[in-house]
């Protein structure tokens, strides 16, 4: 996707504080963080949203899964943290490249 923002993160045309990458995911600390711990953890391939995962991906979707603990681990998050998935406008949503937010430590501002 050639003007997607979070694709340009991935092939590094834009600059990110990338704390983790593999073969399939990225992950980058957000840029307007809503907690002391804000990270976002994308798929390398382009998906819009979880409307639009494929049966295909389901590997891929459980690797962002158990990545998440890991990463929460790695930052310190020690009591717990929360994670939150927009989908759609009515979600939310704002950037259509699919992403996981992990956020932790202090106070929480969302449901
Ligand atoms: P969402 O509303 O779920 O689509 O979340 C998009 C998130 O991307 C927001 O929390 C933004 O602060 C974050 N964001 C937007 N641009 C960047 C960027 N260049 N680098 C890191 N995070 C970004
Ligand atoms: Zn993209």
């Amino acid at each position: 996707m050639e003007n997607c923002l979070f694709c340009k993160i991935e092939r590094g045309e834009i600059p990110a504080d990338i704390v983790y990458q593999d073969e399939n995911v990225v992950v980058f600390k957000d840029i307007a963080p809503k907690a002391k711990v804000h990270l976002l953890v994308i798929p390398r391939k382009h998906v819009d949203g979880l409307n639009d995962l494929l049966p295909e991906d389901q590997e891929l979707v459980g690797k962002m899964m158990l990545l998440l603990p890991q990463l929460a681990k790695e930052q310190g998050l020690d009591t717990g943290f929360r994670t939150i998935i927009n989908t759609g406008k009515g979600g939310g949503q704002e950037v259509f490249h699919l992403h996981i937010h992990l956020l932790g430590g202090g106070p929480l501002p969302f449901v």
